[in-house]
């Protein structure tokens, strides 16, 4: 037997893999230094190369890898993997709608429009048209923002995080904020309350207990060092059971008789009361500027649909106090930003038909007839893909709102679940399943329970359903 003859057929030696220059000419590979240029492929041939001779020295490397037509296929399926966006679009079956990991909120068509027009073209981004003098960024969306939630005044900066650090950074550097210990707020990503209060330079002053807060407890923690009364939303977690917290209205007044302003990180904020949908009620950023609040910091992204961004409504004095805190040019937003919000805020001028047009609430409103069908559609595909070991069912299920808004509340909602009923680990034949579908061309995210597999297609696009078939059809687990 020959020293390279084995498993493999027959070995190659590093010496026979042919030149840079050879395989630049190989047909296949002189095509793409047409398409992509001469540098970036000869850069790619070398790592191929270099991969090829470290599998000849470890005598792996078959010498028919080395035909022309397999070195080309390899160098192809290299390239591709290469020029591959880092950025992919994928399909989200969570079941939650805001999902931060995967971007959460989803934009209308009026706001991607408005994005690549502001994108391709000069824009007054800090123009005033009417003057010709230079303007405000945001300006551009100041007085709608004013319509739709009362306030006086608005800023916005880059995300909700960045607008509650503005805020405490301006109003309570060195001063001391009162906030209840019910809502000592950790959203996901190392935002946490009490942090943000120290890198702002601000005093937390805790007061009450986990789940009971009463107005003696603020008002005994009022000094002269008192920059703030703070309340925040507890947007991903409920306290239950025996509580008590001080209304908003009522914190306003303390603050008033002391001569100290409240203000509200509301997180996720609303502009409009989702009961009219069916949907659990949040409190509105109007309702909260009219219990009193003197500064309102919400996210754009969330339950508002838009893009991110951190939105600061309040009084003039106040406002005017941000916009003039230099960390506000650092956290400022960009043309894409003011571009999108701006026709997403339009549409809550026309609340009967938001439901239509504003992507995430028609997501948090699609019936479930419609996920059913999508269901049916999909379920032989599935089923057929993944073979007799697992049985996949067309159930009932329920979604999340998700980015921390309404964390108790659930939509009903429709899927596919897939159960494991062949022999060995539940376990582990459910991660092989998880495996396949987020490692394929449009990548799938489902949610694992207890050893079963939802897929909740609230989320799922008509468009995608034809694409996840062929996918599905295409791949075998
Ligand atoms: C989500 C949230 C934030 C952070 O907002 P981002 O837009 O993610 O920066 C801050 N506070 C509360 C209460 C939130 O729910």
């Amino acid at each position: 037997m020959n020293r390279s003859e084995s498993s493999l057929g027959q070995l190659a030696q590093a010496a026979d893999i042919p030149s840079v220059d050879r395989l630049l000419q190989l047909p296949a590979i002189a095509l793409f230094v047409q398409q992509h240029g001469h540098r970036l492929v000869a850069q790619q041939v070398r790592q191929m190369q270099a991969q090829l001779r470290q599998r000849a020295l470890a005598q792996q490397l078959a010498s028919d890898e080395l035909l022309p037509q397999a070195l080309e296929q390899r160098f192809q399926t290299q390239l591709q993997a290469e020029l591959q966006p880092k950025l992919r679009p994928m399909i989200n079956l969570t079941g939650t709608v805001l999902h931060t990991n995967l971007g959460r909120a989803l934009l209308p068509e009026v706001a991607v429009q408005a994005v690549v027009t502001a994108l391709t073209s000069p824009a007054n981004l800090e123009f005033d048209i009417g003057t010709g003098k230079r303007g405000d960024r945001d300006d551009l969306v100041e007085d709608l923002l004013c319509e739709l939630t009362g306030a006086e005044a608005a800023t916005i900066v880059n995300n909700n995080a960045a607008a509650v650090l503005l805020m405490l950074s301006t109003l309570a550097p060195d001063r001391e904020v009162v906030v209840s210990r019910g809502e000592l707020v950790e959203i996901g990503g190392a935002f946490r309350i009490p942090d943000i209060m120290k890198r702002a330079g601000a005093h937390l002053v805790e007061v009450g207990t986990t789940n009971r807060t009463h107005a003696f407890d603020y008002e005994d923690a009022i000094t002269d060092q008192t920059a703030m009364l703070m309340k925040v939303h507890c947007s991903n977690y409920a306290v239950m059971g025996f509580t008590k917290e001080v209304p908003l209205a009522e914190l306003v007044q303390i603050g008033r008789q002391k001569g100290v302003p409240t203000t509200v990180d509301l997180g996720s904020g609303t502009l409009v009361d989702l009961a009219q949908w069916g949907l659990p009620s949040e409190p509105t950023v109007r309702q909260t500027i009219e219990a009193g609040a003197d500064v309102v910091t919400f996210s754009g992204d969330k339950l508002l649909g838009g893009p991110q961004a951190g939105i600061i409504v309040g009084t003039k004095d106040h406002i005017r106090a941000l916009k003039k805190n230099p960390l506000k040019r650092a956290l400022r937003v960009g043309k894409l930003t003011l571009a999108a919000l701006e026709p997403v805020l339009a549409l809550y001028r026309s609340p009967e038909f938001l439901a239509e047009k504003l992507t995430t609430l028609a997501l948090f409103t699609r019936p479930q007839s419609e996920m059913k069908q999508q269901a049916v559609r999909l379920q032989p595909v599935l089923q057929q893909a993944l073979g007799a070991d697992y049985q996949v069912a067309i159930e009932p299920m329920f979604s999340q709102i998700g980015s921390g808004a309404m964390p108790v509340d659930v939509l009903p909602s429709y899927g596919l679940v897939v159960h494991f009923v062949g022999s060995g680990r539940a376990g582990s034949a459910m991660m092989k399943v998880e495996s396949w579908l987020r490692g394929q061309q449009r990548p799938v995210i489902g949610r694992i329970h207890r050893d079963t597999l939802y897929l909740d297609l609230r989320c799922l696009a008509e468009a995608d359903v034809s694409l996840l078939q062929t996918q599905w059809g295409q791949a075998l687990l």
